[in-house]
């Protein structure tokens, strides 16, 4: 799951302290979310809620494989809309009574 400012900022203390070298919480939060800052640069952050955004994995993007693509599915089975008969997939016309397949 792609890394959200306002998933992060749930987790700060929203104190605006200012340690971490933004204004605001919720400034800190969008530059983590975008990358461009470790989340650890706030001192205020509760242990647990560290902890917790790690194993929700938020802040942790590991270079995990993609998902495999969907194995591509063989054409379904499809009806001549004329007389009901299986179509081949693939063809053109219906094998029985002759009607063009395409029903898009
Ligand atoms: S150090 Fe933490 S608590 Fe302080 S402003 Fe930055 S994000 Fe907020
Ligand atoms: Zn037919």
């Amino acid at each position: 799951m792609k890394l959200r400012g306002m998933d992060i900022y749930k987790f700060l203390p929203k104190t605006d302290c200012k340690k971490c070298g933004y204004v605001t919480c919720l400034s800190f939060a969008m530059k983590v979310a975008a990358g461009s800052v470790a989340i650890d640069k706030c001192p205020e952050i509760p242990a647990h809620a560290l902890a917790e955004l790690e194993e929700s994995q938020i802040i942790e993007q590991p270079a995990a494989a993609p998902p495999p693509p969907p194995p591509l599915a063989a054409g379904p089975a499809f009806f001549c809309g004329n007389c009901g008969q299986k179509i081949e997939s693939g063809a053109k016309f219906c094998g029985s009574c002759g009607s063009p397949v395409g029903n898009k």
